[in-house]
């Protein structure tokens, strides 16, 4: 008796999930019997551990999935261990012949994925890598000169001009199939998994999010409802409740592009102007995730160095004090403090305030951003590879399509025009603990930060 195995990654769905269906499909046309598994290592994710708010969703998602696997009569075992160690010896221990899995397409796992590939290739196992994002791959799409794109607009009307969802797997939901599902020996508890740290910060985030498919299909069908049609108006406001909340979702897989896509068309095709032009915005956004992977992929050092070599470390001035400051809510900026506790009671910011939280930080105190980027990794739920870093490149002027370094946000003026009631700041705040003074003045820092500026592109001979 052979096998298909299914590797669950960023993929923790059943519905129109491409590797799933597959396997499914040949498992009943070979008559082969299907072992799904996920498979955690954080050797693999090295360096890029998961934070500890992801690591929450992730478990929460992984619970989710096994139960709405085994209602169909599937079962999804939970394996440790580095995947050039573990694949080899499943596909060995348990006589698999084929193997299906999602694309990765951040760099360091890329790479792990690709030399599996040619070894169990080599080992003759028949190998399915899908993609259930918009880019059909990130190295179809390149300028007129054969070079990657490096700022959005272009890169948006490229991809969006071919943008077709896929009508094989976008709304497939997978049947109970007659195909038996195999348990492994060394299949794992959630528990053993060891996702969660002791530290009670995680469990409050149960109170913000429900991970899992079926409550982002429930989201996704609210934000269309209620929300869709202000989009374009109300997405910048942080009070607003505007946009999606989907991000955590769409990182682990739970939704993909593809689904999302297929439901917003009928919409783009058939609504009245202003739910099609609405539904265009939340496509952007969409296409700036796109753009994000699209970055890391052909720029894969990005995650770690500024794109622009002018912002190498000797441009910053890391001060542990003024880190501490700015990861406590404690700056005496009522908008960036907000947002830190938004972030650290709930694990999600809103994207307005992620780029003033990140402009203050990386301008206003001088802080290098991949400091910053390391605290939102560990504290979001949503915290992805691609987006953060480009998010942050974007902000501190360092990375490709970047805001010009000397467009410094003022915080203060930012508040009045996006929190103009302050429904969001007294939200989060707590009035009784604020700080009497400022960490900086506003002023003097944007402009020691444009002398800063400055300074180093003379001493370095810079253009
Ligand atoms: C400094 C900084 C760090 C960020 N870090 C992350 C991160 O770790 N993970 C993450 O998913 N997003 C990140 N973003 C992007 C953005 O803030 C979030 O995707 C968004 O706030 C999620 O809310 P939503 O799902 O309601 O978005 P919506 O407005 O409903 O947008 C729908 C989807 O589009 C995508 N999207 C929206 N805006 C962006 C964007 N600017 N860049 C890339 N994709 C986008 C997301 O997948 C999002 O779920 C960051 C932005 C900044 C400025």
């Amino acid at each position: 008796m052979t096998r298909t195995a299914v590797w669950f990654q960023h993929n923790l769905r059943i519905a129109g999930n491409s590797a799933l269906e597959w396997a499914l499909h040949r498992a009943q046309q070979y008559n082969s019997e299907i072992i799904l598994f996920y498979l955690y290592s954080s050797i693999d994710e090295a360096p890029w551990q998961r934070g500890a708010a992801s690591s929450w969703w992730l478990q929460q998602s992984l619970t989710s999935l096994k139960h709405d696997l085994s209602q169909r009569g599937l079962v999804l075992n939970l394996v440790r261990g580095s995947a050039s160690d573990t694949i080899p010896r499943l596909i060995e221990q348990y006589n698999i012949d084929a193997i299906s899995w999602q694309r990765n397409y951040e760099p360091h796992l890329a790479h792990r994925d690709q030399q599996l590939a040619e070894q169990l290739v080599q080992y003759g196992i028949t190998l399915n890598m899908t993609n259930d994002g918009l880019l059909p791959d990130p190295g179809q799409l390149m300028t007129q000169k054969g070079t990657p794109y490096r700022v959005f607009t272009p890169f948006y009307r490229q991809l969006r001009k071919g943008l077709l969802y896929k009508t094989d797997q976008a709304e497939s939901t997978t049947k109970p199939h007659a195909v038996v599902s195999v348990t492994l020996y060394e299949s794992l508890t959630l528990e053993a998994l060891n996702l969660l740290t002791p530290h009670p910060w995680q469990h409050k985030l149960a109170r913000h999010h429900q991970p899992g498919e079926q409550s982002a299909h429930q989201q996704l069908q609210r934000f269309i409802n209620e929300r869709l049609i202000d989009y374009p108006t109300r997405r910048d406001i942080p009070a607003a409740e505007a946009t999606s909340t989907l991000s955590a979702s769409l990182h682990f897989g739970e939704i993909s592009a593809q689904q999302i896509l297929h439901i917003l068309q009928p919409i783009i095709e058939h609504g009245n102007p202003p739910q099609a032009s609405a539904t265009e915005v939340f496509l952007r956004q969409l296409i700036w995730r796109e753009f994000a992977r699209y970055i890391l992929w052909h720029f894969p050092n990005s995650a770690e160095e500024s794109m622009d070599n002018r912002f190498d470390t000797s441009f910053w001035n890391f001060d542990e004090q003024r880190m501490q400051c700015w990861q406590r809510g404690e700056t005496g900026v009522s908008i960036i403090d907000a947002g830190m506790q938004q972030l650290w009671q709930t694990g999600i910011m809103h994207n307005r305030v992620r780029m003033l939280a990140a402009s203050y930080l990386t301008k206003n105190l001088a802080q290098p951003w991949q400091h910053g980027a390391s605290w939102f990794w560990n504290t979001l739920v949503d915290a992805d590879l691609a987006n953060n870093s480009m998010g942050w490149q974007w902000v501190a002027g360092s990375g490709v399509d970047a805001a010009p370094y000397f467009r410094i946000f003022n915080p203060e003026i930012q508040a009045k025009k996006f929190d103009a009631d302050g429904h969001y700041q007294h939200k989060w705040l707590n009035d009784f603990s604020r700080p009497a003074t400022t960490l900086v003045e506003i002023a003097d820092s944007r402009r020691e930060a444009m002398q800063r500026y400055q300074d180093h592109i003379k001493r370095n001979h810079y253009k």
